[in-house]
């Protein structure tokens, strides 16, 4: 056998592809892989990860007051820009080494290169061809640009990260997931941060309320909000950026972060030579076992446009490999995917929306509550937890649960369990809570509108 011939060749090293690489190779099955950038993908290297790390920074702001409120004092604190940069740079390179040893450990051929397709039967990867019986297409996506004038000074996810310095005043374009995220990082580190977005709500797809609810306490620890009111443009005057608003107004700011989206990363590997179909936003049209239009390649993860969460695009990488090698093909299920945004307070949830389930079941019970959690009691912060739960009043199964307070994505991720697995109501309800704690709430949760 050539050793340039392989069972299943993955391009792209993210999450999902090197799940898939791994864990086919380790199946017997010859794999290669290929990755023009760093082992571990937008997950890794300027996603997830450091993002939980930079907002683990941006929460002890709120930690310095509440540590007030228990007796403890400290002299003036102080914030490091710098040192965050340099421990994240180091943990993420840590991260990288583990997936470098984790492929070879498990007999995955990688080559460190991009990939362009020559034909359904063979890539080529730097100066090297590469023939494969199978090809997994695991490429993600890259953030969607728009053409302001200072296009090339405004920053996007896959540089905000590394700044040289932090400004004082930095506009956020978009209000999806990135968006909120940094803008809560970047407010817990001092920076007077604004959103502007072209609709009157962020996070659009969200639980209304729980959306308002977030939006009101982003707005108390003073993230500001500019809505329906976009830019028309962002041009450089000196070292700032002059944002025009559709309203006619301007304002002038030091940083702007474009996070209006992403898109496919496709540029590089030359699907016009294969017979591999996109949609109308460039995704790759897979059918229910991950197979394009080219019977030979597979595509997973953001690059699919399903749901674009690592945890999904590994489970996916699980599936492709199961039906590679089994008679029995297995449909992989959307249903019930948790999932959380990291904003201060955090935000998480699994299931339907209040305005889903209104739309899509006769009848609907929702229960809610708010409080002030136990923690934050004796301090000036108003960080408070709003919890809401949607039933099919019909037979108590819970279609939905939304949390938002401290941990919410460690408690959701628990509560996922019973959703997905079908609990109802009485079901939760039969758990005694443990005392004194937020969680508590969902297990005793009686007001319903
Ligand atoms: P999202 O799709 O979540 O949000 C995009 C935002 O950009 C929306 O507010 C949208 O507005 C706005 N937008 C899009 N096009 C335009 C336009 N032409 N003019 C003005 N505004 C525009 O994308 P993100 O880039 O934030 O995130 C990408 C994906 O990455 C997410 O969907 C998520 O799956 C994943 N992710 C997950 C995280 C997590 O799990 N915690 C964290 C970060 C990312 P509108 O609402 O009006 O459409």
């Amino acid at each position: 056998m050539s050793k340039n011939l392989f069972d299943l060749f993955v391009i792209g090293a993210g999450s999902g592809g090197v799940r898939a690489a791994r864990i086919a190779s380790t199946k017997g099955l010859k794999v290669g892989l290929a990755e023009g950038w760093d082992l571990g993908g937008t997950c890794v290297n300027r996603g997830c990860v450091p993002k939980k790390l930079y907002s683990f920074s941006s929460h002890f702001s709120d930690d310095f007051d509440l540590m007030k409120s228990f007796g403890w004092s400290s002299s003036k604190i102080k914030f490091s820009w710098k040192s965050l940069i340099k421990n994240k740079k180091n943990e993420i390179l840590r991260l990288n080494n583990v997936y470098d040893s984790l492929l070879k450990k498990s007999g995955v051929k990688i080559f460190k290169n991009y990939a362009a397709f020559l034909n359904k039967d063979s890539l080529i990867v730097g100066k090297k061809t590469v023939f494969s019986k199978n090809f997994l297409i695991a490429v993600g996506t890259k953030p969607k640009r728009m053409n302001f004038s200072a296009l090339k000074s405004i920053k996007t996810s896959d540089d905000i990260f590394d700044i040289k310095e932090l400004p004082k005043k930095l506009l956020i374009l978009g209000g999806g997931y990135i968006a909120v995220e940094f803008a809560s990082i970047f407010n817990g580190l001092g920076v007077n941060t604004k959103i502007s977005i072209r609709g009157k709500q962020i996070l659009k797809g969200f639980d209304h309320d729980m959306v308002e609810n977030l939006m009101n306490q982003m707005q108390i620890k003073g993230i500001k909000f500019e809505l329906e009111n976009f830019p028309t443009d962002i041009y450089r005057k000196g070292k700032k950026f002059i944002v025009c608003f559709r309203n006619g107004s301007s304002d002038e700011f030091d940083l702007v972060l474009e996070a209006v989206g992403r898109e496919p990363n496709l540029d590089k590997i030359n699907l016009g030579n294969v017979n591999v179909k996109v949609n109308e936003n460039s995704s790759i049209i897979v059918d229910n076992y991950f197979r394009t239009s080219q019977k030979n390649i597979f595509a997973i993860g953001d690059v699919i446009d399903k749901i674009q969460l690592t945890p999904v695009a590994i489970a996916e990488a699980m599936n492709v490999v199961h039906n590679l090698q089994s008679k029995k093909k297995i449909k992989f299920n959307y249903q019930n995917v948790p999932t959380a945004v990291f904003t201060n307070p955090n935000f998480a949830c699994v299931g339907m929306t209040e305005e889903t389930a209104r739309r899509k079941v006769k009848n609907v019970k929702v229960f809610t509550s708010e409080f002030r959690p136990l923690r934050f009691s004796m301090s000036k912060l108003k960080d408070k937890v709003f919890v809401k739960m949607i039933i099919n009043s019909k037979n108590e199964k819970i279609l939905g649960l939304h949390y938002i307070g401290e941990s919410a994505a460690e408690i959701i991720q628990g509560f996922a369990i019973a959703i997905v697995n079908g609990l109802t109501k009485s079901e939760i309800d039969k758990t005694i809570g443990i005392h004194p704690t937020s969680a508590e709430e969902i297990v005793t949760l009686k007001n319903w509108k």
